[in-house]
This record gives structure tokens, C-alpha cells and sequence, in this order.
């Protein structure tokens, strides 16, 4: 697109900024201790203040209380269709894919059960044209407010990235320029096709993917109670800390679960593969492929041992060996 053409589309993006993206939205459900309960189990999240006659709903759980689930909102979403339309303009611009990038929440008020939920958003920026790793594409970030019996709550801050997707596979756009020899010799071979995902490196997990670069499984050990964590994370769940340091992890490990992906195929990926929930010796457990073994012989329990796949020429990811129990 033409320079002046990309401002001009700018200029009609920049008009949905500030238009509402969702008004007097009501939560399906007063805050209830169910919900807490059943989030703070699947968190692991165990803090006190969320259990008991004077309980309060852990902070992070502000969306939950706006979110519609399967059923949906039906009619008392308060949904407007300025979002609709600014997803249609970027859609039909060939800005067709979606990725959520990052949120970001305040939290003015504690949420208690009985608490009645409302909630109105509204589109806060659209960004002038950027390119990633991912494509080309335009961020958008609401801005939602949600309020408990009428009192401002929280705000929940969430930025997608609408994009093209880069030329030829999800992440080609990554592709270091062609190799002379490589531009010359015409289709590329078809184990070139499709690019694994590339991993999201940011300041939270950057050395987590030096440790990998180095064939390091690195777990972060808290700085105050020496509580392990994985996936890298900036605090400690246990006591809250910002301090840590990496500790090495041994390699070995057990399938603490596992799932044999059939469908629906990525092009990235030839199924059926093993993706196993892997618990190390020291304790935590990552999300790993398992390898070594056909998918349908992976059993919980099953001893595995780090390695290091090779994917391409950028990217290499630990991995599980199946090994003789
Ligand atoms: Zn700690």
C-alpha cells in the first residue's frame, strides 16, 4: 500500500478510538465463592484472604467475572458493534489474523462475594502500522472498567495485534534474508514449508530461552523462600517475591500427563504427536513434546529425559525422551 493510502487508513482507524466497545455490560453472576474456589484450584493459588467468611476474590480474577462463557452474554452484554466494525475494516484490509499480545489490570477495590458486576469498555488505541515477527498489522487496546455495586473495581487494559499474516507460513516474516545460494535454487524443499511458532521472548522469560540456547533447562528459584517456579514468571507465587535466580534442572522426568494430538492439523506438524505435561526431579512441570516413543505407548508415569530438538535454523526447544521404565 501506497504511503498515502496507509495514512488515509489510519486516519479511519484512528476514529474508532474512544468509541465504546461495550456499555453497561452486566457479569453473569454476582461474585460467588464457587468461582473463587474453583480458580484459585486450578491457580494452586492457596493465600488465605480468598477462602473463609471474609473472603475477597484474588485480583487477577477481574475478567472472569466479565466473561460470558460457552453460552455467551445473550442480551446483556452491552456489546456495541464499533468493535465489529473496526475488526471488519482490518479484516477486509487483509489484516485477517488475531493474536492477544499482553494485558494489563489495575485494581482499585477488593471484590467480595455478593458484589454485582458491571462493566464498560471502550477501544483505547489503535496503532499506526507495525511490523513483528508475526506480520504486519495494526495493535488495537480496550480498555475495560468494571465496577462492583456501581464503585469503580479495576480496569483491565487487553491489546490483540490484528495482522497479515507474514508471506507462506505463520512466522516467515522471521526468515533471515535468503542465502544467495538458497534465492537461486527455486522452490524451496518441502521440509521448508511451514515454520514451527515462534516461542514469545520477553523480559520475564528471556533467560529462560538463554539457558536453552546454552542446551540449560532453567527453572527460577525464589530469592526469598527458594520456591521453584516454571513457566518463568516476574514474582513468586508462594511469598510474592521479585527476587530469584535460575537453578539448572537435572533432565529427568516423569509424564505427569500427556494428550496425543490428532486434530485438527497446523502445518507446522505432523500428527500424531505427544505433547506431555513433563514433572521434572526438582518438582515443577513444563509443557514439552514427548519424543522416543509412538504416541499411543506415552503413559503417565513414564520416565523421560531432557534433550534438545533442533527445529530449524533459529529455533531449537527442549523435549522428552521416553526412556525404558
Ligand atoms: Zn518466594
Amino acid at each position: 500500500m501506497e504511503g498515502s493510502n496507509e495514512r488515509d487508513f489510519l486516519a479511519r482507524l484512528k476514529k474508532f478510538e474512544g468509541q465504546p466497545a461495550a456499555t453497561a455490560g452486566v457479569g453473569k453472576d454476582l461474585v460467588n465463592e464457587a468461582m473463587i474456589r474453583h480458580w484459585c484450584e486450578a491457580m494452586g493459588d492457596t493465600h488465605p484472604a480468598y477462602t473463609g467468611p471474609a473472603a475477597t476474590a484474588p485480583p487477577t480474577m477481574l475478567q472472569a467475572w466479565t466473561m460470558g462463557g460457552l453460552s455467551g452474554h445473550g442480551d446483556g452484554t452491552g456489546r456495541t458493534s464499533g468493535y465489529d466494525e473496526l475488526f471488519e475494516l482490518l479484516d477486509g484490509t487483509g489484516f485477517t489474523s488475531v493474536v492477544a499480545t499482553d494485558c494489563e489490570q489495575e485494581y482499585v477495590r477488593d471484590l467480595r462475594p455478593g458484589d454485582r458486576v458491571t462493566y464498560d469498555a471502550v477501544i483505547e488505541t489503535v496503532s499506526e502500522r507495525k511490523t513483528t515477527k508475526l506480520g504486519t498489522g495494526h495493535f488495537v487496546t480496550t480498555r475495560m472498567d468494571v465496577r462492583a455495586n456501581d464503585e469503580l473495581a479495576g480496569t483491565h487494559r487487553f491489546r490483540i495485534l490484528k495482522y497479515a499474516p507474514a508471506q507462506g507460513g505463520s512466522a516467515r516474516a522471521t526468515t533471515r534474508p535468503a542465502q544467495g545460494e538458497r534465492a537461486a535454487a527455486g522452490p524451496e524443499p518441502a521440509a521448508a514449508r511451514a515454520r514451527r511458532p515462534r516461542p514469545v521472548v520477553n523480559r520475564d522469560n528471556a533467560g529462560f530461552w538463554a539457558g536453552v540456547a546454552e542446551h540449560r533447562l532453567l527453572v527460577q528459584r525464589c530469592g526469598d523462600c527458594a520456591e521453584l517456579r516454571f513457566p518463568w514468571l516476574p514474582g513468586c507465587h508462594a511469598c510474592g517475591s521479585a527476587r530469584w535466580d535460575a537453578v539448572e534442572a537435572s533432565g529427568r522426568g516423569t509424564v505427569y500427563s500427556y494428550v496425543v494430538m490428532h486434530h485438527p492439523p497446523f502445518p507446522a506438524f505432523d500428527p500424531p504427536y505427544a505433547v506431555g505435561l513433563i514433572e521434572l526431579a526438582e518438582g515443577v512441570r513444563i509443557v514439552s513434546n514427548v519424543v522416543g516413543a509412538a504416541p499411543d505407548e506415552v503413559r503417565i508415569g513414564m520416565p523421560v529425559r531432557l534433550e534438545f530438538l533442533r527445529v530449524d535454523d533459529e529455533l531449537e526447544l527442549p523435549v522428552f525422551r521416553a526412556e525404558a521404565a
